[in-house]
């Protein structure tokens, strides 16, 4: 069976096969409960698709703490919404702190030196994402 990190994406092949208890995912460490593979197809409007990451983003913000659960929750839902943008990049950011980064980016080619200011955290630029 092949699993699927949710936190950082890393494809574990043939996991059952590897002798003894997975502590972690042997990428990033976390002690999330790994998806199997392989992936599945649904059908869902992107809006949808924002609304149900917008709230996971809004709960896990408030509730994430890594440090003794050992899951990032916040990092969890960034990384599975950037997966889902990966494959419509000519979509809107499916998280309000990535709607918020683009609302920055915009606002800074018209308004030089113009910021967004937010008490929400913003989810860092994954590799290869927009530019
Ligand atoms: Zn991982």
């Amino acid at each position: 069976m092949d699993l699927l990190c949710v936190e950082c994406g890393m494809e574990i092949k043939d996991a059952d096969k590897i002798e003894g208890y997975l502590p972690g995912c042997p990428s990033c460490g976390t002690k999330g409960v790994p998806a199997a593979l392989p992936r599945i197809s649904v059908e869902i409007t992107w809006q949808e698709l924002r609304v149900l990451i917008i709230w996971a983003e809004s709960h896990a913000s408030r509730a994430n703490n890594p440090a003794t659960s050992g899951i990032d929750m916040l990092k969890t839902v960034w990384s599975i919404a950037h997966r889902l943008e990966a494959q419509h990049r000519d979509l809107p950011p499916l998280t309000l702190s990535g709607e918020l980064k683009e609302l920055g980016r915009v606002l800074a080619d018209d308004f030089p030196g113009a910021t967004v200011e937010t008490d929400i955290p913003i989810e860092p630029d994954p590799p290869e994402h927009r530019s």
